[in-house]
C-alpha cells in the first residue's frame, strides 16, 4: 500500500532509504543497489573516460510526488546545492494538490547539418541536393540500418543558404532517434552523406555534425495553480500571483534576470538529467539558443493569472532531446536505479517529467523570491554547508547551525569562532568537572 510522503524530509538516511525501497522501487535489484550505495566502478569509468584516476561522487536524493499527465513519480535529484530538493519537494507537493502538471511532447526529431563551402553557384547545388533528396534519406539510413529496424530513421531533408563571414550551403537532416538522444546516429549519417553532397553540390564538405539546437523536440509542460494553494489568506494570495507574473514579465524583458531566472530552471533540469544519465551540456545548449529564438535571450517560462478561475498558470516550453538509451545510460548502476525509481518511462515520458519539473523548480524559486526572499529558505542550509566546511562534527552541526542564524552571519570565518568556542567551552566544562572531582 502507498504511504504518504509526509515528513519524509526529518526521516534519518536509513529510514528514508527503507521507505524508498517500499514505496518507490520496483525490481530486487534496484531496491539492494540502494541499499549499497551502488556506484560506477572505477574498471566501467575507465571504459567511458580518458585518464581516469578515480571517480567523483555527488548527493543523491529523491523529489516525491510529481504529478505529471495523471501519473505519480518518485524523481531522482543529484545535486550538491543545498536548498534545491527541498524547493522542488515543495512545489512539486501545492501543484500535486492543485490537479499536477499537464505535458506535451511536441515532435521528437533531431536535426544534423553538413556545411558546404566553396559552392561555386549555390542556387544549382541546392536544387540538385533537393532533386536527390529520397536517395540522400535512403543512403543516410543505410549508414545507420538499426535505427530504422527500430522504427526510427532519416525523415527530413532541407537545404539552406547561409552567409556570415563566408557563404555556406547548409544541408539539414531530420532523424527519428527513438530511445536515444542521437548525437552518434546522426553523426553516422551526415559523414556518409558528405561524398554524395560534395558531389552533387561541387563544393567541399567542411563538417557534418549534430546540431544541438533541437527544435524538432520541444516539449511543453503547464501547470494550473488555483490562488488557495498559494495562501490561505486570499488577499495575500491573488498579490502572491500578480506578483509571480510580474517576475514573469521581469526575465521577458531584462536579460540579466532571464539567466538566472534560467538557472533556476536548470537547478531542477540538470538534476534529473545527471541522475538518468543523460548529456545535460548538450541539453543547456539547446536550451539557452532556443532561449534566444526571437533575438533577445528571455526567461523560458511564463507566469500568467486567470482571474475569473483564480489561477495561477504556468507554462515552460524548451527542446528536451532526452535518451533512456545508448550513452553511458546502461553501464552506471545510480543511473539503472533512477530509471527504475521513474518506472521506467519512455524518452518521450522523461522528456515530459524533466520539463516539469523545470517549472517546478522554477515555480518554488518565484514564489521565495517575491516574498520571504531567496535567502529565507536558503539560510538553514547554507549554515549547514558552513558547518561542515568549518569542520563541525555530526554532533555539532546542528548546534552551530543554530548559532549562526542566531548571528544572522553566513561566512566561513564565523563558522569557525563560533566552533572554537564550543571548544573551549567544552575544554573549560572538562577542566571544571576534573577539577570538581
Ligand atoms: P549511442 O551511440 O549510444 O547510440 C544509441 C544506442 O542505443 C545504440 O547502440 C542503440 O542500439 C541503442 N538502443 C537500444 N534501444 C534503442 C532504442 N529503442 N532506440 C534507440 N536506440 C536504442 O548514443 P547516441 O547516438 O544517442 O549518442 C549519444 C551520446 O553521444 C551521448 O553520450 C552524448 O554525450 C554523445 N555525444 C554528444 C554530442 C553532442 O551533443 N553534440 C556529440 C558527440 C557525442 P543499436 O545500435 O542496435 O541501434
Amino acid at each position: 500500500m502507498k504511504k504518504n510522503w509526509n515528513g519524509f524530509a526529518k526521516k534519518s538516511i536509513q529510514e528514508r532509504l527503507e521507505f524508498v525501497k517500499s514505496q518507490a522501487l520496483t525490481s530486487m535489484e534496484a531496491q539492494e543497489s540502494l541499499e549499497q550505495n551502488e556506484n560506477l566502478s572505477i574498471a566501467v569509468a575507465d571504459q567511458l573516460s580518458e585518464n581516469v584516476v578515480g571517480t567523483f561522487s555527488l548527493p543523491y536524493s529523491v523529489v516525491p510526488e510529481v504529478l505529471v499527465n495523471g501519473q505519480e513519480y518518485t524523481v531522482p535529484y543529484v545535486t550538491e546545492e543545498p536548498s534545491v530538493v527541498a524547493a522542488a519537494s515543495f512545489a512539486s507537493k501545492i501543484i500535486k494538490r492543485a490537479g499536477g502538471f499537464t505535458a506535451q511532447v511536441h515532435q521528437r526529431q533531431m536535426i544534423g547539418q553538413v556545411a558546404l563551402y566553396q559552392v561555386p553557384d549555390r542556387d544549382k547545388a541546392c536544387q540538385a541536393i533537393l532533386s536527390q533528396k529520397a536517395e540522400l534519406l535512403e543512403q543516410a539510413n543505410q549508414a545507420y540500418p538499426s535505427i530504422v529496424k527500430r522504427g526510427g530513421g532519416a525523415r527530413e531533408l532541407k537545404v539552406e543558404k547561409i552567409s556570415g563571414e563566408a557563404d555556406f550551403l547548409v544541408v539539414y537532416l531530420h532523424v527519428d532517434t527513438q530511445e536515444a538522444m542521437g548525437a552518434n546516429m546522426l553523426n553516422t549519417m551526415l559523414e556518409a552523406l558528405k561524398p554524395s553532397l560534395e558531389a552533387l553540390s561541387q563544393g567541399q564538405s567542411l563538417m557534418g555534425i549534430l546540431s544541438n539546437y533541437a527544435t524538432d523536440s520541444l516539449v511543453t509542460a503547464t501547470c494550473r495553480i488555483a490562488f488557495r494553494y498559494l495562501s490561505r489568506q486570499k488577499d495575500e494570495a491573488r498579490e502572491l500571483a500578480e506578483k509571480m507574473v510580474l517576475a514573469s514579465h521581469f526575465a521577458q524583458a531584462d536579460p540579466y534576470r532571464a539567466t538566472t531566472h534560467n538557472k533556476g530552471i536548470f537547478n531542477g533540469i540538470d538534476a534529473l538529467l545527471i541522475a538518468t544519465g543523460n548529456d545535460w551540456r548538450a541539453i543547456e545548449a539547446g536550451a539557452h539558443a532556443y532561449a534566444s529564438h526571437d533575438g533577445a535571450y528571455r526567461g523560458l517560462s511564463r507566469w500568467m493569472m486567470n482571474l475569473e478561475t483564480e489561477e495561477l498558470i504556468g507554462e515552460l516550453t524548451m527542446p528536451m532531446p532526452v535518451a533512456t538509451k545508448g550513452g553511458s545510460i546502461g553501464l552506471n548502476p545510480r543511473v539503472v536505479l533512477s530509471h527504475d525509481l521513474l518506472g521506467h518511462p519512455s524518452a518521450k515520458e522523461l522528456a515530459q517529467i524533466i520539463v516539469s519539473i523545470g517549472l517546478a523548480q522554477n515555480f518554488a524559486a518565484l514564489k521565495a523570491l517575491v516574498s520571504t526572499g531567496i535567502q529565507h529558505g536558503h539560510m538553514k542550509l547554507q549554515a549547514k554547508s558552513l558547518a561542515l566546511l568549518a569542520g563541525a562534527t555530526e554532533a555539532e552541526v546542528p548546534k552551530l547551525v543554530e548559532s549562526l542564524i542566531a548571528e544572522k552571519t553566513f561566512n566561513l570565518e564565523k563558522a569557525q569562532i563560533l566552533l572554537k568556542n564550543f571548544d573551549h567551552k567544552k575544554k573549560l566544562r572538562l577542566i571544571q568537572s576534573e577539577f570538581f572531582v
